[in-house]
């Protein structure tokens, strides 16, 4: 490192220019704790962002059984260990409907792989739909499902991209555009292998549906003989509140699911639960091996976080909490939010101008506006106009005011 180069430009020469920072003047954190987090200049920061820290950013009980256990064994899933075993048992009583088995993965994007393959390898055909305006993670087969950059060659014959819920798409016109694609999809010969979905359309913007909403969906998807997935990878782990799965708020019964980030509060473990004939059609087809997946630590990890978030009720507190938020920023009243939308600890408010037209622009300065005053959230949607909430797990009714005060505070500077 030379004497003037910056900390943002020595991370651009080291890792590259393409791995997007927040904010126009980026944080440089050095500590967590709970909802807290700290800069390099011993600043605090209310983090109202973070749901990989999904109980609390360096959890004492997640900490102590990641340090012991990585000083007792650490090593590949090729040898018999208890830890992943308690852990699948453990969540398996979490998921009706046959989904017992899992494979351990480290990401949300391997997860989302791995389910698209189940799906490929169960139904013998090689389809899918998603929506237009999503994001499921990174690996060659499911960037084929992403809007925001299109791959490179452009999108394979068997992806079908379908108008995303919310605004007048409801849930009649979401279920017909599913069914067609499945239509189409059969006439090119590739047949339905599966639905892609999550379950509170996180990446989407998270639109207010209702329970229901994708049942006809669900319907077509089943008739054309495709499997539905689910994503779970934001909506899981008791963030809607009043489930502990997202794909129990919209009420389907989804033939795999895929889940990651909040898993291991921090520590890289995902994983993707499925019925044992879709497990059997997918080891069968793929014979898949992971190295790390699942590994002693990561089941440590997986388990303590697991133990948390029941011992401390948590999922009761993401309702409670995240109702009592929600109420205090209707109760703002600034011209510019034009609606709120979203349930438990995963929230937010959309912003408008009095025309109408999207306040992308003035989202973007909220954003900053409150990153300046030591609080951070951020922005989503297709039209980057929707106020992301969506804190640690411990989030309590103070913090919530903090954050309710500073917003007040901050719409005012950016919309007088
Ligand atoms: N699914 C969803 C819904 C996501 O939001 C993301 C990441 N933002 C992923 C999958 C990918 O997860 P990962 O970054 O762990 O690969």
């Amino acid at each position: 490192m030379n004497q003037t180069e910056t900390l943002l430009q020595r991370r651009e020469r080291l890792l590259g220019p393409s791995v997007p920072t927040f904010y126009r003047d980026p944080v440089e954190l050095v500590h967590g704790e709970g909802v807290w987090l700290w800069d390099a200049d011993g600043r605090r920061y209310l983090d109202c962002y973070n749901n990989v820290a999904h109980v609390g950013h360096c959890h004492p009980r997640v900490v102590a059984a990641i340090a012991k256990q990585a000083g007792t064994l650490n090593t590949h899933s090729r040898y018999l260990h208890r830890g992943i075993l308690d852990y699948v048992e453990r969540l398996g009583a979490r998921f009706g409907h046959g989904l017992s088995q899992m494979v351990p993965v480290c990401t949300g994007s391997e997860a989302n792989d791995v389910a698209m393959r189940m799906a490929q390898a169960a139904t013998g055909r090689t389809g899918f739909i998603a929506t237009d305006a999503t994001y499921h993670g990174n690996t060659a087969l499911v960037s084929q499902l992403s809007t925001r950059r299109p791959p490179v060659g452009g999108y394979a014959g068997n992806i079908r991209l379908v108008p995303a819920p919310g605004g007048d798409v409801d849930a009649e016109a979401f279920a017909s555009s599913v069914a067609r694609a499945a239509q189409e999809l059969e006439e090119a010969g590739h047949g339905l292998a599966g639905l892609m979905l999550c379950p509170i359309f996180a990446n989407e913007g998270f639109p207010d549906v209702p329970p229901g909403y994708a049942d006809a969906a669900v319907a077509a998807v089943r008739k054309a003989g495709g499997l539905v997935l689910c994503d779970e990878v934001q909506a899981g782990f008791g963030r809607v509140g009043s489930h502990f799965w997202g794909h129990e708020l919209l009420g389907i019964a989804p033939d795999a699911v895929s889940m990651g980030k909040p898993m291991g509060n921090g520590h890289p473990v995902a994983g993707v639960m499925t019925r044992p004939d879709i497990m059997a059609a997918f080891r069968g087809a793929f014979g898949y091996f992971n190295t790390f997946g699942g590994n002693p630590v990561s089941a440590a990890a997986a388990n303590a976080t697991l133990s948390v978030i029941e011992d401390e009720d948590l999922v009761t507190k993401a309702r409670d909490v995240g109702a009592y938020a929600r109420e205090r920023l209707a109760a703002i009243g600034h011209p510019l939010i034009a609606g709120l939308r979203g349930r438990g600890l995963f929230f937010g408010a959309e912003l408008r101008h009095a025309d109408g037209s999207a306040a992308s622009d003035a989202t973007a300065d909220l954003v900053e506006a409150m990153r300046r005053r030591g609080v951070l959230l951020n922005r989503i949607g297709p039209e980057g106009n929707i106020l992301k909430i969506r804190p640690p797990m411990v989030f309590d009714h103070g913090h919530a005011d903090l954050m309710i005060a500073t917003l007040t505070e901050a719409l005012d500077e950016v919309a007088p």
